[in-house]
């Protein structure tokens, strides 16, 4: 087949400066218990982490390996977290950068068996890419049910009416009507700062980021190119998305494509931390509560997002913040990100969950504060599983509290 492994073989170089080292599986230090949580939750042998799963890509270029359906469960086991890319024992000693895309090297492994043997891909995930096909959504509901949550706010749609900040919703909260409650506060907490604001309803488009996590990296590429002309269009300023996984697609994903988007991107927690900043956000009706934060992969180790969540959380009324010890880029994944929670019905994304859930218990925190909807969903079924006491809510809940 002329073109095997088509995907992986532009990773060849990132491939060949792994070292074996195996600093990706080790234990960091006392603070650092482990660096993959796959690693972690499972039997632990070698191809549970990145040294494993690039010796397995290494056997892949070189013919050594063939792809079996035990390998594609091999490849699909891995959160994308990015803590074994920040660990890496391979670093040019030019640009002090990571040598060994890690991520990368997994998010192709994926695209090539996609493409190449998608009879031994997880049916879930073939699922995810057909709904998306047919409703421009993961989730499978129709566009105009994507409009519903901001019926009573009357936001103007970006694209009949420009304005300087566009929220970007998200298709899982503009989908989801549990979730509808998220994206209402968003758009209130910014009316309430003075912020020129528009949305785009049914015509907001899915980011495509659960689609490149998950190896469809040619659909993924055609939703973004799509999606950078649309977002053009509208002639904002500035978006302001509300799910961390689409803050990532927007910032990094879209600026690899010839095309580039000319607002800037920002994530929620961002924007928010700027208001502050400003004097634009007042935050004044107290909340008596002792909280820890969650950072998402997505905004922490992939976005260096870390420092605007907690300005926001230390400026909110009568909250005590305490830090977890694996914390900001050492935090302990929340093991839903890159498709776990679809996989193996979740069972490693469950084991995971509950540890990250026991390390933010171990605060005496009585709430876990994240700031992506996926973590929250996963965290909240893993306290469940538990029987923890520990509340886990989204900063925007806070936020808006205290408005
Ligand atoms: S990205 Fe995270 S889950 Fe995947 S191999 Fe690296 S540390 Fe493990
Ligand atoms: S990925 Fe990096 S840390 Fe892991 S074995 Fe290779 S060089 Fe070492």
């Amino acid at each position: 087949m002329a073109d095997k492994n088509k995907a992986l073989k532009d990773f060849s170089l990132a491939v060949y400066s792994c070292r074996k080292c195996g600093q990706c599986g080790n234990k960091v230090t006392d603070a650092v218990p482990y660096v993959c949580p796959i690693k972690e939750a499972s039997p632990g042998f070698d191809h549970f982490y990145s040294r494993g799963k690039i010796v397995i890509a290494q056997g892949l270029l070189e013919g050594d390996i063939n792809s079996s359906e035990e390998l594609a469960k091999v490849v699909y086991s891995c959160t994308l977290c990015g803590n074994c890319l920040l660990k890496c024992g391979a670093i040019d000693r030019e640009s002090g950068e990571p040598m060994v895309d890690t991520v990368g090297i997994v998010e192709a492994m994926r695209t090539d068996l996609l493409k190449e043997h998608p009879e031994w891909v997880d049916d879930e995930y073939k699922a995810l890419l057909t709904t998306t096909n047919q409703y421009d959504n993961p989730w499978g509901v129709p566009r105009s049910v994507k409009e519903k949550w901001a019926k009573k706010l009357s936001l103007p749609n970006a694209l009949q009416k420009s304005s300087e900040v566009l929220l970007f919703v998200g298709c899982t909260a503009a989908s989801n009507p549990a979730l509808n409650a998220r994206a209402i506060k968003a758009a209130e907490i910014l009316l309430k700062a003075g912020v020129d604001l528009s949305i785009l309803g049914k015509d907001e488009p899915c980011c495509g980021s659960v689609q490149k996590r998950i190896g469809a990296a040619d659909q993924a590429r055609v939703m973004m190119n799509k999606n950078i002309s649309l977002l053009n269009k509208t002639e904002c300023k500035t978006i302001v998305t509300l799910c961390a996984g689409c803050a990532n697609a927007l910032k990094n994903d879209y600026s690899k494509g010839k095309e580039k988007l000319k607002p800037r991107v920002l994530h929620l927690v961002e924007f928010l931390a700027q208001l502050l900043k400003t004097g634009k956000l007042q935050l004044d009706k107290n909340q008596n509560r002792k909280v820890t934060y969650h950072d998402p992969c997505h905004l922490g180790r992939h976005m260096e997002i870390y420092d605007a969540p907690r300005e926001v959380l230390k400026a909110l009324p009568g909250i005590e913040f305490v830090e977890r010890t694996a914390t900001r880029e050492n935090t302990i994944c929340c093991g839903a990100g890159g498709g776990m929670r679809l996989f193996e019905s979740g069972t490693l994304a469950g084991k995971i969950g509950q540890a990250a859930v026991e390390s933010a218990a171990q605060t005496g925190a009585e709430t876990l504060v994240t700031a992506c909807l996926f973590c929250e969903m996963n965290l909240e079924a893993s306290a469940k599983i538990m029987n923890s006491q520990i509340r886990v809510d989204d900063i925007i809940d806070l936020v808006h509290e205290a408005v």
